[in-house]
């Protein structure tokens, strides 16, 4: 038997959004339980992110006058991401969407409002609740508040570098290493991998996703893909690799999300011609690669009405309020400012939201777009891998047999997500914290019912 430093029932690796719901879950259940996380603090993606989890059929819905049932979530997430390796996990998390934000809020006392104000990208109701601020660090705030109130410790500055195994290829610990080489070894009775993607890893960027490797990268750093290293020693099976969460409005050159809201209100991104190139109402992530794809500057182009309401969203408001969109007067203003054509751009400023749509737009907002307008620059960029380990409906990791790896869990970015097989366009609002949240809680719970009643483990 291995020798350890220290022994829990729940190993939790990460203290991002996935890591802390699996540890409030798990520690509920009477397990004992560690997070370990590699940066000195925690957050990850998680922190980055504006907060927003969708549920289908939640009570603060039903209170906003809002219809909607996991059914209909489904379709929405599957008419966007197409049939992919992980489908199952779509119907799934969306039948306890419901459950899960009522959790939060109920059992880990995380602040969340239904977003009325806008759907975003393939809802076809408003059902993405956030914090009040819409910034991730307050819901992580507040998910870090709820593992401290049980006691559970979150190790900081110390990653974990490899996987202890039993004699018959059980997963048993976690060895983590800190900056000044200090090792700690660690059993557990079961362990969660919530380590996130690969975004911040060129290497496996070129090697797995290869679409969007060298764009601008706006995630956490801490995405270096140990979970996929990990599994591949443990023979287990990848799905959807080359799917991503892209960003098609970072603004240049700080990086800084420019909201959705701005473009899907009417909002539009022209090219140095001033020329439109697409349908931006694909989504922010499906239209990442078409403004990677220009060889010139791209800005995105909204007016007044829009910036007012876009302005309601105080993580975006603080982005304004320090100049991060800039004003012109009327058309030629606007040209100049942007350095491309007046005549051009007039022609697609008067052609924009008038009948039928060039690119097949359908959802214009309050467009056609009023002087005086806003403007910034933007690049496409990247902001989480959503390939993975292939989990079953406990998350517990799958081999290439399809059979469990004992005792080893996985959720969140580390996991085949449910954003399509390849590419950007399949990413739904929301469906990275579904993943994270949704997927850590259901994986602390079952993790802490397999260590009390060992005997019942499937
Ligand atoms: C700018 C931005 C905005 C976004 N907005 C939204 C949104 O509104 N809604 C939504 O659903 N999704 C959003 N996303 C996506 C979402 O943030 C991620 O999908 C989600 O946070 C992933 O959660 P996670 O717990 O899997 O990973 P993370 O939150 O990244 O947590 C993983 C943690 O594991 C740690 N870690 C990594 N390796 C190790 C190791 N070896 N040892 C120990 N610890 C390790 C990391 O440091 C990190 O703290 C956004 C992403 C970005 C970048």
């Amino acid at each position: 038997m291995a020798d350890f430093d220290t022994q829990v029932d729940v190993l939790v690796i990460g203290a991002g959004g996935a890591g802390l719901a699996a540890a409030i879950a798990a520690s509920d259940l009477g397990a004992s339980v560690a997070v370990v996380e590699k940066l000195p603090r925690p957050g990850g993606n998680t922190g980055l992110s504006t907060g927003s989890i969708p549920g289908a059929g939640t009570r603060f819905q039903r209170l906003a006058g809002i219809d909607d049932n996991p059914q209909k979530m489904t379709a929405d997430l599957l008419g966007l991401s197409g049939d992919h390796d992980a489908t199952d996990l779509t119907r799934m998390l969306s039948e306890r969407s419901a459950e899960l934000v009522e959790w939060l809020v109920d059992k880990a006392h995380i602040r969340l409002d239904i977003i009325k104000d806008y759907k975003h990208v393939a809802h076809s109701v408003p059902r993405l609740h956030a914090p009040a601020s819409r910034k991730g660090a307050d819901l992580v705030h507040d998910l870090v508040a709820a593992v401290e109130r049980r006691g559970v410790p979150i190790v900081l500055s110390n990653p974990v570098v490899d996987l202890i195994l039993g004699k018959n290829g059980e997963v048993i610990g976690a060895t983590t290493r800190t900056a000044q080489n200090a090792v700690s070894r660690i059993g557990a009775g079961k362990t969660i991998l919530c380590v996130n993607g690969f975004g911040a890893s060129q290497q496996m960027l070129a090697q797995y996703c290869p679409e969007i490797a060298g764009a601008m990268y706006s995630g956490a750093k801490g995405s270096e893909g140990e979970a996929i290293r990990w599994g591949a020693q443990l023979n287990a099976r990848l799905g959807n690799m080359a799917s991503y969460q892209g960003y098609a409005t970072l603004m240049y050159p700080h990086g800084e999300l420019l909201s959705w809201t701005t473009i899907e209100k009417g909002g539009v991104l022209v090219n140095d011609k001033g020329l439109r190139f697409g349908d931006e109402s694909i989504g922010y992530s499906g239209f990442a690669a078409p403004v990677i794809a220009q060889s010139g500057k791209v800005h995105a182009i909204f007016d007044q009405r829009i910036r007012d309401i876009a302005a309601k969203e105080p993580w975006f408001k603080e982005i304004l309020d320090m100049g991060g969109a800039k004003k012109a007067i009327d058309v030629p203003d606007l040209a100049s400012k942007l350095a491309v054509d007046p005549a051009a751009l007039q022609k697609t400023l008067s052609a924009y939201g008038q009948g039928s749509d060039e690119f097949g737009r359908k959802d214009i907002g309050i467009a056609p777009l009023q002087a005086p307008y806003w403007y910034t620059q933007v690049v496409g960029g990247l902001l989480s891998t959503q390939g993975g380990l292939m989990i079953d409906q406990h998350a517990r990791v799958l081999d290439k047999t399809d059979r469990t790896i004992p005792n080893l869990y996985a959720a969140g970015g580390a996991v085949a997500s449910i954003s399509g097989r390849s590419g950007g366009v399949g990413y739904a609002s929301g469906s990275g914290l579904l993943h994270a949240i949704g997927l850590g809680w259901i994986a602390g719970t079952d993790a802490a019912n397999a260590v009390a009643n060992p005997s019942h483990s499937r």
